[in-house]
């Protein structure tokens, strides 16, 4: 199903790239973080083009919640006793930045994006970490209070509020923002070589190039595989659920996500790590939670997203390596992309014009201290187990036990197979070796599609490709049962 950003507002079709360009700076990738950072080049009077692989807005941020907030879970206690006090503060202060520069554009260009101003709440049942969060959000100088009664019914001793964040539809402010920019859509980047762009419509020679295409489609320079996961969850429209005012997230094992878009209350969770979904009813959960907590409410509208992780909570926004000093990088948003895109496009802008940015050094994608590099391995190493699996793992489902509407890897004559039996009873045999990096692809009932559990690449039952970084679909071949 689709989100209700999506069923809300059609996005005007642009033009496909069909000749070679020059330009100042390409922006690779149309979703927030490229129509915010172009947006601000342009703004700059940099001559930027931004070149999307389908239409913008209609990768993750087209099923995003859409909360503009400072608050990212419960993180000023553990950022304090891990990063330091400088680098907490910095972290706060740019994503403050951001919610206050969405502010600033949305009164100067008066865009109809269904913009309001309200506070953020992170709930947890932990008194002790309430407390804790309380007071280090205080000492990194934020707005806070701790709250006791809070408007959603969810078993919780308070909450810490941040005051003064946002929520918007964020398709209508991506459309009107776009207005204006030079955007060539149905344009694949296909190869990137120092100021050399290739793409499926003709070549882009750029000074310089930001790659803002959710999860970086290049291996090398960078291994930003070797740095990142992506983590999926999911998202329910209730219809009769009442109406609230803030915007909700939890800590702990009850980890929910609520806020308000007109008259239905958006409920998300679920969250797991992309392909790491054998069981799934993921979606089913969600209903249960919806029922017991808003009875009498029904699901309008149902959808997922996934987001990048990286291994110390911090995206990565700066130079794409030390020797690509032309190329940028914006990516490892945590599910917190809205303020991440605004905090990527102000720092980008920044750097490209050779100005200093007080929160540059935070974001650096090459910040790494010693300590955190086991970390980066750790999940390295969990990639790599994800390449060996598909020797080892035997399947234990076979063609005729699979049931309609279900697909599962099955052993063949020629080796490991995806298998999916549509609801008419043809099968789809897919080749689950993911194109990115060769990992074994598993199912995922929840959205009936082949996900990898490596980097999160996705395919549907047809081969098509559903999310980066891989850049291709998988082989498809149709089979009678
Ligand atoms: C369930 C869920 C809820 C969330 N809710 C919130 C929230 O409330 N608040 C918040 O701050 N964040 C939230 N997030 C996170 C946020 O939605 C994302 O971080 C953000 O949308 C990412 O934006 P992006 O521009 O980086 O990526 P995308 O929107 O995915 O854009 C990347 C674009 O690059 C294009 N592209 C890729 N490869 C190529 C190529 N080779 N050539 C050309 N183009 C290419 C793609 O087509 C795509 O359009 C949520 C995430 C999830 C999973």
């Amino acid at each position: 199903m689709e989100s209700i950003w999506s069923q809300t507002c059609e996005l005007t079709k642009r033009p496909a790239l069909s000749k070679d360009i020059e330009v100042d700076v390409a922006v690779i990738g149309g979703g927030m973080a490229g129509i915010l950072t172009a947006w601000q080049l342009e703004r700059a009077g940099v001559r930027t083009v931004v070149l999307e692989a389908d239409k913008i807005g209609g990768g993750q941020t087209k099923n995003t919640t859409a909360k503009i907030t400072s608050q990212h879970g419960m993180f000023c206690h553990t950022f304090l006793a891990k990063k330091g006090e400088e680098t907490a503060r910095k972290y706060v202060q740019a994503n403050q930045q951001a919610v206050e520069e969405y502010k600033r554009i949305i009164q100067e260009t008066k865009i109809d994006c269904n913009f309001e101003e309200t506070d953020a709440f992170v709930y947890s049942k932990d008194e002790g970490k309430l407390m804790q969060e309380a007071e280090a959000a205080k000492r990194l100088g934020i707005d806070v209070s701790l709250e006791r009664h809070l408007e959603i019914p969810v078993d919780c001793t308070g909450a810490v509020r941040f005051f003064g964040q946002a929520q918007f539809h964020p398709l209508k402010f991506i459309c009107e923002l776009a207005n204006g920019l030079q955007i060539y859509e149905d344009t694949v980047v296909t190869e990137v070589e120092d100021h050399l762009i290739r793409t499926s419509g003709g070549n882009v020679l750029a000074a310089q190039i930001v790659f803002a295409v959710h999860y970086p489609f290049l291996k090398f320079p960078g291994m930003y595989f070797a740095r990142m996961h992506q983590e999926r969850s999911y998202v329910l429209a209730l219809e009769g659920a009442g109406k609230i005012h803030g915007m909700y997230i939890g800590d702990g094992e009850e980890k929910f996500s609520f806020r308000q878009y007109g008259d239905w209350l958006l409920l998300g969770g679920e969250g797991h790590r992309t392909g790491e979904n054998r069981e799934g009813g993921c979606y089913m959960r969600l209903k249960e939670t919806a029922a017991k907590l808003y009875p009498g409410s029904h699901v309008a509208a149902a959808w997922s997203a996934q987001d990048c992780i990286t291994s110390d909570g911090i995206p990565f926004i700066g130079i794409y390596t030390s020797d690509r000093p032309n190329w940028y990088v914006a990516t490892g948003f945590q599910k917190w992309g809205m303020s991440s895109s605004m905090v990527s496009a102000l720092i980008l802008k920044d750097l490209i014009c050779n100005r200093e940015n007080p929160f540059a050094d935070v974001f650096s994608p090459s910040r790494f201290s010693a300590e955190e590099i086991p970390h980066i391995v750790k999940d390295g190493k969990k990639a790599v187990a994800g390449l060996t699996r598909r020797f080892f793992q035997i399947p234990d489902e076979t063609i005729s036990s699979l049931e309609r509407g279900q697909g599962a890897v099955v052993t063949t004559s020629e080796g490991k197979v995806g298998v999916y039996k549509t609801e008419e009873g043809e099968i789809r045999q897919v080749d689950i070796v993911c194109p990115h990096m060769g990992c074994q692809l598993s199912w995922n009932p929840d959205e009936q599609s082949w996900d990898c559990p490596c980097h999160g690449s996705r395919f549907d039952v047809e081969g098509n490709l559903l999310d980066d970084p891989a850049q291709e679909g998988i082989q498809c071949s149709g089979i009678q049962e």
